[in-house]
């Protein structure tokens, strides 16, 4: 079906500022032709009693950390932030081969999409299996039907030949994926994907920058999300983690800088400035005790990420929403979708479709379906209650990606679900196995502990 009305529900046609109207969404190959009455003859499915909202955007996750939970390290637990990565998953990663990224990534996507996000924006790491990995992340989403954006993570920790490798990927996979493939709409794009500043020389880090100048996009980087990034970048280069990676040429505009926990006050007034998007991931930075990101200071531009905490949004926007009230009792629910926006504003562009993010006519159809009958009285003025305080991902039952039905009656669509978990759980048994073989990471940062 090229041709679908999403008929009777009440539509939310953006987040900000929150818009809702009654009527029919009309979708025709690939995009929202319109919102109002359907025609006679459209094929149409019932909304009755659902309200649909532009497909969330996760700007920042790691698909490969979907069999991650409830993996046993079996090490001594860790207590710093550097510990986490030395323990859990620098290990995790070096332990992925081809099938296991697969699983992960099909895994990862199928819960992204049955949560109601069509946009997932992921940070890569497979160091012992890098030539070709962004091409099984992708191959794995599209069969889904998600959108997403992908990157390699650059690193020196395990060695200049593999930055230079992880460099390769970014750039094969670019010149590959950046091109709209002719007759059908591109789901998936690149970006240049860096660890952070403490595992990254100058001259590496100028790589990246280098690579995405020549490919039109940005690079995807952890900054300041523990102290000791701020700190080894002092000591590298006397200049904080988010300087630095603009000093080295990092294109302002089309990157994403994750976490940014540590920033000072100067440095948030330059990447503001600058125009650069952060991906704020409230439960990850509770979860590592790395502290509070100063998001008010950091602007407009702040996204919503998971880090690898799944990719539901309506969980992280509620966390990030509760996380930033305990400390500031101004800031009101509409600032959760304002973060999402952003998310989608930062995406939009990777695609060529500045109307991701919204349900308006030309725009690409990315939506979801929530059976959720208002309780009380909704409208523009008191969406974002219902969003913080009575949404949630249980309410996902049907989510359209460039206009095609990817989740139906809360089943995926295009692959067999079963078939997916099937395959996790004897990935995820072996991927655990190779795990208990691996030590922790040798690698420490610089500028003290
Ligand atoms: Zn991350």
């Amino acid at each position: 079906v090229t041709e679908i009305a999403l008929a009777g529900g009440t539509v939310v046609t953006s987040l900000d500022p929150p818009a809702v109207v009654s009527g029919d969404v009309l979708v025709k190959d690939g995009r929202i032709t319109g919102v109002g009455t359907a025609p006679e003859g459209m094929a149409r499915r019932d909304c009755s009693g659902c309200l649909i909202i532009p497909g969330n955007v996760c700007a920042h996750t790691h698909l490969y950390s979907s069999m991650a939970r409830g993996m046993p390290y079996r090490l001594e637990p860790p207590t710093s932030f550097l510990q986490i990565l030395q323990r859990v998953w620098w290990r995790l990663d070096r332990a992925l081969d081809e099938s296991s990224i697969r699983a992960s990534a099909l895994l990862g996507g199928m819960e992204a999409l049955l949560s109601g996000t069509t946009t997932v924006v992921d940070h890569h790491a497979s160091p012992n299996a890098i030539d070709g990995s962004l091409d099984i992340v992708a191959d794995a989403l599209e069969e889904l039907g998600i959108r997403s954006i992908l990157c390699y993570e650059v690193t020196e920790r395990d060695g200049y030949e593999r930055a230079l490798a992880g460099l390769e990927e970014n750039r094969r996979f670019l010149t590959r994926r950046q091109r709209v493939p002719f007759g059908r709409p591109a789901l998936t794009r690149g970006m240049v994907g860096a660890h952070a500043s403490f595992t990254l020389s100058d001259e590496t880090l100028k790589a990246c920058a280098e690579v995405a100048r020549e490919q039109r996009t940005g690079v995807h980087v952890h900054v300041a999300e523990d102290a000791a990034d701020e700190r080894d970048a002092h000591a590298r280069s006397g200049v904080g983690a988010a300087e630095r990676l603009l000093g080295a040429g990092v294109p302002p505009a089309d990157s994403l800088f994750a976490h940014c926990v540590h920033v000072d006050a100067p440095a948030a007034a330059l990447l503001r400035e600058a125009g650069v998007t952060v991906a704020h991931n409230a439960r990850s930075n509770m979860n590592n005790r790395v502290g509070r990101a100063p998001v008010r200071s950091l602007g407009p531009r702040v996204a919503l990420g998971t880090d690898g905490i799944g990719a539901g949004m309506f969980a992280e926007s509620r966390a990030a929403y509760f996380r930033l009230r305990e400390e500031d009792a101004s800031v009101g629910a509409a600032w959760a979708l304002e973060r999402l926006a952003s998310g989608a504003r930062f995406a939009g562009p990777a695609f060529g479709e500045p109307g991701l993010g919204r349900i308006e006519p030309g725009g690409p159809a990315d939506a979801v379906v929530l059976e959720y009958s208002p309780p009380v009285p909704l409208s523009a003025e008191s969406f974002s209650g219902h969003w913080i305080f009575g949404l949630g991902a249980r309410h996902v039952r049907d989510v359209l990606v460039a206009g095609e039905v990817v989740v139906q009656d809360r089943r995926v669509t295009r692959v067999d679900q079963g078939k997916v978990l099937a395959e996790a759980m004897t990935e995820a048994t072996a991927l655990w196995e190779r795990l208990d073989d691996l030590p922790a990471h040798p690698f420490e940062p610089g500028g003290g502990a």
